[in-house]
């Protein structure tokens, strides 16, 4: 049969290395900015700083507020620094918190981008942007969103905890994992993909087992981006729906989620997707939800839904949430399909396929 693909052709800038975070001032330079607001959380904020004075007079501040799921509050308030800076760039340093900040500033001001992420979710290379007000989280796609420029140093990585290493990692699979089965898929996302787990795979455990690997680290970021262009790049099917769904719905933290989920929703689409994720039984083994399951549990990863605080009563309304909304997947399913695949993930069951 004939291929049939649309390839929309790649757009962000990508600077990748060790120490790249030295080119940070000439990238602002290159898009033509003069002033430029950097971003982090509170957590990062000694980091966003020594950032802002390596800027120099490029520098406008820091607006050390970002925080997860991008509330709309800390965004009017991030707002106001930037318009009171004078400000027509930011620079986002840190995980998919700091980039959903730069990106709804962007989309409201028009400014560019320059993103320096520092942990694995892949925000970076994607035009989506999720926002919650009032409890609620929305999402949506806008070519306004994605940055212009993306600087990956592997050096600001060096600093992440096993946890969040592990967790992040395993977000990250899971866009390569999903992208292999997207109805807009095109072989330059499929390639991408396939070296994405083949690196994680034995990547991720050297990093586990030495954390400040600087060539393992390498390998693993260089996995996150091939993976966060692939996020970006294609559809997203159940398992983002019930990541989406747990952490908006019931507060669960981002990377966690993922790395719980993942091994199930893999194994509930093995049989209907398997041409789809033959890459992912290359890596991980041939039955793809089982070898997830073994590769997490290998590294670390927490496997229980239950450890996250959420009660059964919790999935219950979860299950009827995720199928509210009508979206493709390879495998159709039923909320007594996504209950049972909940409750295996609440008890941290080893998938079966
Ligand atoms: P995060 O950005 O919230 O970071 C988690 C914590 O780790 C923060 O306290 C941060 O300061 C700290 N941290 C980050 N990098 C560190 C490092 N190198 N060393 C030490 N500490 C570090 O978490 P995340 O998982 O990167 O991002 C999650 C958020 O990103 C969620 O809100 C999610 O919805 C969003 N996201 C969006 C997209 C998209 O395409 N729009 C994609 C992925 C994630």
């Amino acid at each position: 049969m004939t291929r049939s693909f649309t390839f929309p052709g790649l757009t962000t800038r990508v600077i990748f290395g060790a120490g790249t975070l030295a080119r940070t001032g000439e990238e602002v330079e290159r898009l033509g900015h003069r002033r430029a607001l950097v971003l982090s959380t509170p957590g990062q904020r000694a980091a966003a700083e020594a950032l802002a004075a390596q800027l120099g007079g490029l520098a406008a501040g820091v607006f050390a507020g970002a925080a997860m799921h991008t509330p709309v509050e800390v965004t009017e308030a991030a707002l106001a620094a930037f318009r009171d800076s004078g400000a027509t760039c930011v620079v986002a340093l840190g995980g998919g918190s700091t980039t959903g900040l730069g990106k709804a500033i962007a989309t409201r001001t028009g400014a560019d981008q320059v993103a320096i992420p520092t942990t694995y979710a892949g925000s970076e290379m994607t035009d989506i942007l999720g926002e919650t007000a009032g409890g609620q989280k929305t999402t949506r796609r806008d070519p306004s969103i994605r940055p212009e420029t993306v600087i990956y140093d592997v050096d600001l990585t060096l600093s992440l905890p096993a946890g969040l290493t592990v967790c992040s990692a395993l977000n990250a699979i899971a866009h390569a994992v999903e992208a292999l089965y997207a109805p807009d898929r095109n072989p330059v996302i499929e390639l991408m993909c396939r070296d994405a787990l083949a690196v994680f795979a034995t990547a991720l455990p050297a990093v586990v087992r030495a954390l400040r690997d600087r060539d393992a680290r390498g390998e693993v970021l260089y996995a996150a981006w091939l993976s966060a262009t692939a996020l970006g790049h294609a559809s997203m099917a159940l398992h983002h729906k019930l990541a989406h769904v747990l952490g908006g719905s019931f507060g669960t933290p981002h990377a966690e989620t993922h790395a719980i989920l993942l091994p199930h929703a893999v194994g509930f689409n093995a049989a209907a997707a398997a041409a789809e994720l033959a890459p992912v039984a290359a890596a991980f083994g041939a039955r793809p939800g089982a070898g997830l399951w073994d590769f997490a549990r290998a590294c670390g990863a927490p496997l229980r839904l239950a450890d996250l605080g959420l009660g059964p009563e919790d999935l219950d309304r979860a299950a009827g949430i995720a199928v509210a909304s009508p979206y493709a997947n390879p495998r159709p399913f039923t909320r007594e399909d996504i209950r049972a695949l909940l409750q295996a993930a609440w008890e941290g069951r080893r998938p079966q396929s």
